[in-house]
């Protein structure tokens, strides 16, 4: 079915851009950071301000017309055929509010921009292992900060949000104004309202101890066994993971991580005993790169050295009850140095510490001990083997879950229900039910 767009109309509505696929423009603003997705709305209503982005959803709400939003498309899973496509990437205000510890944020905003203004004033948000992912998107999925065992996950520090429902009401929503709704958005919110601004807690860090041990691939077993002796006794200052890490020999690539496996322990200490707590590790086997040291929190990215540019992945995820024998046996067959792994990067993320909260909030850790997720690159010669080679490395590792993982971690699934405790996956559902009966948000 064609759907007949009112484009003068729609620009009539906002002040920033109406772009339909004859326009230039239109590629670039509907472009995401996931380049495997090609988004093709209609129109591409490229957002100046808050109000419009109300005004775009009010106008798809009338019209019973497709709406999806875009920050950065860090999470774009599928393509959106149709519709509208509100983009939000001119809205990156940030401020600080240093006597509160809170920021305040437009849609848009990446975590780069609110690092750099909390950093200011000696503090530091929740962001992820990149902080080019954008603030709203990563938040609403849960957020596993790159400091979740000391502060939780990203979402339980929210205080406030703005949004529009598609019943065309702007509000504000926090724990005081419709505390139901405010906490489904944060952790399973993503297809429930727009967001159009956000305000969140701050935490008093300048710095950390932290970034990457690397050992050479053929001491995987040996670092593994270490790391799943050495987790359990952290404290909650300490944030860890582990990552099997098989980069290309092409030019930018270190030529010590280039053609080969790698594995990297990731580390990210706040306070005193940084350097103690990581000894342990160290001693598991020959370390070939040191990038660990004292980091000013602005060079938080050190620690992960997530990939910054646009490229072409899938992603899929699980949850892990513990690294016991069996699942580390487990975990070496499908990503050790003797497995045919085309993933390059295998990545398993300590939880537990403040995260380990109980299951009645969105975000949830649901009593995981680790959380999983295997990353593949859709490019020749082997996109057409990745969603395969995922599958296998999820299936492998089933066994050692118990059928949760993180939102932001779960990749493209049909069922994101793994995300929530089944009470919470209920009132979801029925919240969307109420909020979008003609389904008309892209899920
Ligand atoms: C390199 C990389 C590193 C990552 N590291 C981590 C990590 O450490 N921890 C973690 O938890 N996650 C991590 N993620 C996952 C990431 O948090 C999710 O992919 C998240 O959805 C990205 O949000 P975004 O706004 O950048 O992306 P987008 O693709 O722009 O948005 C993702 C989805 O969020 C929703 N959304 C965005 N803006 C709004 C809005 N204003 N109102 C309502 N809905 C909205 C939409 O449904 C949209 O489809 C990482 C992803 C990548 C690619």
């Amino acid at each position: 079915m064609t759907i007949q767009l009112e484009f003068i109309t729609l620009q009539d509505l906002v002040r920033g851009e109406v772009l339909d696929p004859r326009d230039p423009r239109y590629a670039e603003e509907a472009s995401a950071f996931n380049t495997a997705v090609a988004h093709r709305p209609d129109v591409v209503v490229a957002a100046a301000d808050a109000a419009d982005v109300v005004a775009a959803v009010r106008w798809a709400s009338l019209n019973s017309v497709k709406l999806a939003v875009q920050a950065t498309g860090h999470g774009a899973e599928r393509g959106i055929a149709g519709g509208v496509l509100v983009s939000t990437k001119r809205l990156r205000s940030v401020s600080v509010d240093p006597a509160a510890r809170t920021a305040t944020v437009g849609a848009g905003a990446r975590w780069r921009e609110v690092i750099d203004a909390a950093a200011e004033h000696g503090l530091a948000p929740l962001n992820g292992s990149s902080s080019d992912v954008g603030v709203v998107g990563y938040t609403l999925g849960g957020g596993l900060p790159v400091l979740g065992r000391t502060y939780g996950f990203a979402a339980d520090s929210v205080l406030s949000l703005d949004i529009v429902t598609l019943d065309g009401d702007a509000r504000t929503v926090s724990p005081a104004h419709e505390p139901e709704l405010f906490g489904l958005l944060c952790g399973g919110g993503q297809g429930l309202a727009v967001v159009t601004g956000m305000t969140f807690r701050l935490y008093p860090v300048a710095l950390v101890h932290g970034g990457a041990l690397v050992f050479e691939g053929r001491h995987a077993e040996a670092v593994l066994r270490a790391f799943a002796a050495w987790a359990p006794t952290l404290t909650d200052a300490a944030n860890a993971a582990l990552r099997f890490l098989r980069a290309p020999d092409a030019p930018g690539v270190p030529p010590e991580l280039a053609g080969r496996l790698t594995v990297h322990v990731a580390f990210a200490h706040v306070g005193r005993g940084g350097e103690r707590a990581l000894a342990p590790l160290r001693a598991a086997a020959p370390v070939l790169l040191d990038l660990v040291a004292d980091l000013p929190y602005t060079e938080v990215d050190r620690v992960y050295s997530d990939p910054d540019q646009p490229m072409p992945f899938l992603t899929g995820g699980a949850g892990l009850v513990d690294l016991d024998d069996r699942t580390i046996r487990a975990v070496l067959a499908l990503a050790g140095p003797d497995a045919e792994c085309l993933l390059p990067l295998v990545d398993i993320r300590l939880l537990g510490g403040a995260m380990a909260s109980d299951d009645a909030r969105t975000a949830s850790a649901h009593g995981l001990a680790y959380a999983m997720h295997a990353v593949g690159v859709l490019a020749p010669p082997v996109a057409d083997a990745v969603p395969g080679a995922i599958a296998e490395v999820l299936a492998g590792v089933a066994p050692f879950g118990n059928g949760h993982c993180p939102r932001n971690f779960l990749g493209d699934r049909s069922d994101l229900r793994p995300a929530w405790s089944a009470e919470v996956a209920d009132r979801l559902a029925a919240a969307r039910e109420e909020l979008d009966p003609a389904c008309l948000f892209a899920r």
